[in-house]
This record gives C-alpha cells, structure tokens and sequence, in this order.
C-alpha cells in the first residue's frame, strides 16, 4: 500500500507513526513544505514570556524519527496538486523548484490550516506579524526586542495569551477584539469579567468591540486603525482566527462552507481513498451532534491515531470533541468544555445556565480558593451541554470531568451525586463540581 502524507505538525506526525504501526509494510511518503515537523505552538506565548527558555523543547519528533519507523521524509516540499481521478499527487522540491508526481493508493490530507488574513489596507505591513508556526515564533521573538508598544487583534486564546506574555515582559500591550468580551467563544460574562479585570489590573489596555478597519505603516511603526480609534503600535499581531488549508481538494470532496473537509466516523472523506485529520477537517462536535470547525491540537493528535487504524479497514470510531481548553493567564485558571449558555442560543437549543462560586475545600485549611463555575444544560432533558471554571486553584481537570459527562449525555442529577472523592487538602464531603450540579438540581426546583 502507498501512503501520502500531506504536511506534517501533529495530525500527521500522530498519523504516520500508526499507519507504520499498523501496516509495517505500507510505503509512507510525507511531504512537508517547512524545515521542522510537531512544533506545539502552545508552547509560542510560554516561550515569549520566558517562561520556555529552550524553544526546542516544544518539539516532540522530527524527520530522522519518523524515517527510521520507515518513512520517506521529504521536508520543504509542498504538494501543489491532488489529480484524485489518477491518484497522484504534483510536488515541489522548494530548495531547487523542481517538480515531480507521485501516486498513491491513499492520501492523508493533515495540510492543517491557514490564520484568517482579511484584505485590510496596510495589512502586508513588515509590522504586521501572524502567530501560527515555528517560523512566526522566531519573528515574534525577534521583533518584541524592539517593540515597546504591541497590538494584540483578536481575543481568542492565542491572542490572550500573546498579551499576558508581552505585558510580563514590560511592553505596552492593547488587546482589540471586535466583540464587547475578552474571550467571549469559551466564556459567558460572569467568567470573562474576571479575565478582563484580571488583564486591566497587569496594564494591557482593552480595545473591546473595536473592529480593526486597516494599518498605516509607518516605517519603524504601523498604526492600526479601528472603527473607534487609532492605535499606534512598534508590532501589531493578527490572531482572528484560522481557515482550513485544503484548497488542494477543494470541489473533490465533501467541504463545509469554510473548507474544512467532512469526514466519516472513520476519517475518510467522501473520497474513501481519502482520510483527513487535524486542523484540515470538521469535527463532530458532540454538544450540538453536528459537524463543527474547532482547529485544536486534541482533536488533531486523537484523529490522526484514527487515521492510522483505519486507512485499510474501519476499525475505530471517531469519539467527536467536547473541544475542552484551558488557559492559565495571571496564574489564574480559565477553563471550557462544551457550549457557553450564549454559543447554546445561538444554535437553537432551550439551554439554562446556573452559576456558582464556592471554595474548592474547607475554610478550616490553612488556605482555600474560590471557584467560580458555571454549567450549562438543556432545559428539558436536563442534559449538560457546556461547563467552566477560574480559580486561583488549578481547577484544570474538572473540566475534563464534564468534557466525559458531555460526552457520556449525564445530567445535572447525575453530577449533583456522582462519587467524587473526598479528602479536605482537596475539596469538601461533596466536591465543588456536585455543588454546581446540585445548584442547578436547585434551579429546577425553584422553577
Ligand atoms: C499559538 C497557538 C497556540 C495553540 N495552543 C493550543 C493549545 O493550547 N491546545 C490545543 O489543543 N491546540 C492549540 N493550538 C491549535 C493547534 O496548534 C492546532 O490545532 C494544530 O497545530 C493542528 O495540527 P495539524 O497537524 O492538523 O495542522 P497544522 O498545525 O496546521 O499543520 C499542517 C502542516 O501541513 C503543512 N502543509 C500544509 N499544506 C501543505 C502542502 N501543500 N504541502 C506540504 N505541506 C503542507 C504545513 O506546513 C504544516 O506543517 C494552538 C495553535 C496556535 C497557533
């Protein structure tokens, strides 16, 4: 069998390393079009904040690796071409431009995705950097020597913690976002109220509901222009979003409107000698049961193990996504799961939230914390759809328990009472999480 892998972060990294597991014979080819492969870009605002003193750390395999498993590497070279009538794909070698074609018994799209560039006036700016790769990562660093004043744009969690780094390292940092919330996709207000006092109290000054209308360069400094006011600014960094980077298929298989490839539960595309994994495809989001685009390394490391099980037969089945994530942003925690009450709206559903703050274990402890969490769930099912948390404590693995029981279609009834360990350095005789199911259990009844 002759595999070919396009591009080569974490889906296909995690993809090639199980098809050769599986299929030890299998002819793998990779063509991935940078000089590295599996740079965690989580690891980009750790590095600029000075927190990663050693950026190679954030790599966990590289070509020799995946060649000694049997693989046949071939980095700066992109694919330029899918003839799927043929099977044979057109490349670049992008050190010497000479082009080759190469066929395949089956394709494994992990081209991933591409950051959202508007066609705004200035935007080509040399002020005007993205935040995606390895090579953004070097720039970025470079470039925040000489930058005393940084314009974050977009407030996602990429731009989020872009800001929290550089406003540690003493630059003067504006986060512009065009809605009225700092983080408002993974948070509702009673959270993201914490988050914005959090970031005005360290000085980064918020530009909220500001829409970024152009960039006027300024040699050494860009202006960025919104529909409010003008920000001048030594670096200015677009984080508004990604799109899939599959135009390579585009008309050959089945695509959301975005692009983002639509896969089985198996990962084969349309084109069943086509799988997709990782940031180029949609993911079943499991809240709403319909396919969504949530570009996450979690989905892509556990969709590219998929691919490698299933490229002869499928075998296994692909669980859907919570998309679960998590920040820690002036040693707070912030953490999602599932749907925020105002995402639930949005989509149709009858949803009710309950908010809570409680202390994570008894005040007779020489400390405790204050948990602020939320929960969100259908109104008549009573099944939770969403769920979050801040503290100063590390509350990061309650989210993943509601991540399971999204998964799992419990109820508010069955987290008031699940068995949740007891033990005070940890929590109380009913854990923090059982108090939210048992507030919104106490909701209902006040209904
Ligand atoms: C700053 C930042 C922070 C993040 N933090 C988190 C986090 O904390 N948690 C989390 O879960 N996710 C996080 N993510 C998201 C995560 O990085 C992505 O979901 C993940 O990188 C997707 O992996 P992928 O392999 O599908 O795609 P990509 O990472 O986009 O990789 C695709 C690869 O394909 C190559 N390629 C594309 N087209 C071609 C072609 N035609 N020929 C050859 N090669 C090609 C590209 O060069 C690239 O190497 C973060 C992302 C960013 C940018």
């Amino acid at each position: 069998m002759k595999v070919t892998v396009i591009g080569c972060t974490h889906a296909g990294t995690f993809a090639i390393k199980q098809i050769l597991k599986e299929n030890p014979d299998a002819e793998v080819t990779v063509y991935e079009k940078n000089d590295n492969i599996s740079f965690l870009s989580c690891g980009i605002a750790l590095y600029l904040g000075g927190e990663v003193k050693d950026p190679q750390g954030l790599f966990y395999s590289n070509p020799k690796e995946l060649s000694d498993l049997g693989a046949n590497v071939q980095m700066k070279h992109e694919v330029t071409n899918i003839d799927t009538e043929n099977k044979k794909v057109s490349v670049k070698n992008l050190d010497n431009n000479e082009e080759v074609e190469q066929d395949y018994d089956k394709l494994v799209m992990t081209s991933g995705s591409l950051p959202v560039v508007p066609p705004l006036e200035g935007i080509d700016s040399k002020n005007v950097l993205l935040c995606k790769n390895w090579n953004d990562a070097q720039a970025l660093f470079e470039r925040a020597k000489d930058s005393k004043r940084i314009t974050v744009i977009g407030a996602g969690y990429i731009g989020a913690e872009l800001a929290e780094a550089y406003i540690k390292k003493g630059h003067d940092v504006t986060l512009v976002d065009s809605t009225g919330r700092i983080l408002s996709k993974y948070f509702d207000k009673k959270i993201t109220d914490v988050i914005e006092k959090d970031y005005t109290d360290h000085g980064v000054k918020l530009a909220k509901g500001q829409r970024v209308t152009g960039f006027e360069d300024k040699g050494d400094s860009v202006i960025v222009k919104t529909n409010e006011s003008e920000i001048e600014s030594d670096l200015a960094i677009l984080c508004i979003g990604f799109k899939p980077n599959t135009s390579l298929l585009k008309g050959k298989v089945d695509m959301m409107d975005n692009g983002a490839i639509i896969t089985d539960d198996y990962m084969r595309s349309s084109n069943k000698d086509i799988l997709a994994a990782g940031d180029s495809v949609a993911v079943h989001y499991n809240p709403t049961h319909k396919n969504a685009y949530i570009p996450l390394a979690t989905n892509a490391v556990r969709q590219g193990i998929l691919v490698g099980k299933n490229i002869n037969n499928p075998t296994t089945k692909y669980m859907g996504t919570q998309s679960s994530s998590g920040l820690k942003l002036f040693d707070r925690t912030f953490v999602a799961t599932g749907l925020t009450l105002e995402a639930a709206k949005e989509q149709g559903i009858n949803a009710k939230q309950v908010v809570v703050e409680d202390n994570y274990r008894p005040e007779f402890m020489p400390t405790t914390e204050p948990v602020l969490m939320s929960l969100v769930y259908e109104a008549d099912s009573k099944v939770i759809l969403g769920g979050a948390l801040s503290s100063m404590y590390d509350v990061s693995q309650s989210a993943n328990t509601l991540s399971l029981a999204i998964q799992n279609k419990n109820t508010i009834d069955d987290l008031a009472m699940v068995d949740i360990l007891f033990q005070p350095h940890f929590d109380r005789p009913f854990n923090y999480l059982n108090i939210l199911g048992q507030a919104a259990q106490a909701q209902e009844e006040e209904e």
